[in-house]
């Protein structure tokens, strides 16, 4: 039997972003906690309404611990809205913590951020392997797409329903608000790659860590100038010179120089720490 609203009791809002409504919700059958994500689609093209199925259904492949999974999904046609179960993360997401952070003036733990750094590269990894030509996942690598479970370990979430809803649009609109994660290839309009993810990667945990990008300017101009420069001031001196080299390599201008996954995760800092955290 297919899945129904009626299999579910809406417990509380979460939250309202730019494609929807992210609803608490129970499981009537075993009472697990869930969340859905309501999408109306009624105002979609046929074109747009095909690519969010299709998306939809690759995010359902996607198996991994450090991925948030997807359950299922039902299709109101009375109400034109798609409600995309998955898997509730009650530690929040990133964004919050790190404005916490920033308005309490308190800085994360090291071991945090190894934990950050080891666990969004593992999720990468997995999405990288699942990509083939013909449906590349849209990876919006940003603090808000980072979930935390109740133990405080990664859900990457949140990617793919964005580029279905901007599939159309331009590349301005594609990066909402200033996009301080963009790599040099892209100011330089190169096609996205593999590395573009760890130099967001590498911005993100610079952020986490400094409680500010590694690349901030007024305006658009200076901001692309500067990150085509590539130059940022060491993060906080209370964190390693080990973690500093691993941000460096990550932020590194050349896409030839930059780190790979794989890369990352055999980086000696990092598998050292990697086997003491499992
Ligand atoms: P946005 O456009 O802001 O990303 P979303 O619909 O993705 O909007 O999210 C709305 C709110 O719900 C945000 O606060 C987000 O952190 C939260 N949220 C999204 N997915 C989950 C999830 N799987 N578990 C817990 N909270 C979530
Ligand atoms: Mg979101």
């Amino acid at each position: 039997m297919p899945t129904s609203l009626e299999d579910f009791e809406v417990l509380s809002t979460i939250g309202t972003g730019s494609y929807g409504t992210c609803k608490r919700i129970r499981r009537k059958k075993d009472g697990k906690i869930l969340v859905w994500k309501e999408m109306d689609y009624g105002s979609m093209s046929e074109a747009e309404k095909q690519m969010l199925v299709s998306e939809v259904n690759l995010l359902r492949e996607l198996r991994h611990q450090h991925i948030v999974r997807y359950y299922d999904r039902i299709i109101d046609r009375s109400k034109a809205t798609i409600y995309i179960i998955m898997e509730y993360c009650e530690g929040g997401d990133l964004a919050t913590l790190i404005s916490k952070c920033r308005r309490d003036s308190i800085f994360v733990e090291e071991d945090f951020v190894w934990k950050m750094l080891i666990q969004i590269t593992l999720a990468l990894k997995e999405c990288h392997r699942r990509k083939n030509g013909q449906a590349v996942l849209h990876r919006d690598l940003k603090p808000a797409n980072i979930f935390l479970d109740s133990h405080k370990n990664v859900k990457l979430g949140d990617f793919g329903l964005a580029r279905v809803l901007h599939h159309e649009t331009s590349f301005a609109q594609t990066y909402v608000g200033t996009p301080y994660y963009m790599s040099p290839e892209l100011v330089n309009n190169m096609s996205y790659n593999e590395k573009s993810d760890i130099w967001a990667l590498g911005c993100m945990l610079y952020e986490l860590c400094a409680l500010r990008p590694p690349f901030t300017a007024s305006n658009q101009t200076d901001l692309n100038r500067k990150i085509r420069i590539g130059e940022f001031s060491r993060i906080p001196k209370q964190y390693s010179d080990d973690l500093q080299a691993v941000l460096a390599k990550m932020l590194r201008v050349e896409v030839v120089q930059r780190p790979g996954i794989g890369e990352i995760l055999t980086e000696p800092f990092v598998s050292w720490r990697r086997s003491h955290l499992e």
